[in-house]
């Protein structure tokens, strides 16, 4: 039997393809030519192939073969502040005034 969260997460899973519009307002250009590295399994991949969760808070993409974080952003009235750990080791999180 599958676990109720699981089923859950499932629901809510998107891929990069749906936030690309959104870091493209945010950093001023096609995030979807991108090749991501995974700092967590150091796999490589199109940044569309990103798992995309986009109802919380923030928004957060995954790696689709480790499930590790890669990108995280949450905004504020007054910020944007996005984690990048995830691709850029020792960068831990940049904040854009807005
Ligand atoms: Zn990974």
């Amino acid at each position: 039997m599958i676990p109720e969260t699981d089923t859950i997460n499932e629901a809510l899973r998107l891929d990069g393809n749906a936030v690309a519009g959104e870091l493209q307002m945010l950093l001023g250009f096609d995030v979807t030519v991108l090749q991501a590295i995974c700092g967590h399994c150091h796999k490589e991949g199109v940044f569309a192939n990103l798992v995309a969760y986009v109802r919380g808070p923030g928004m957060v993409l995954r790696c689709p073969t480790c499930e590790g974080l890669i990108l995280q952003i949450v905004k504020t009235p007054q910020t944007v502040i996005i984690n990048l750990e995830g691709i850029t080791p020792g960068i831990k999180s940049t904040v854009i005034q807005r």
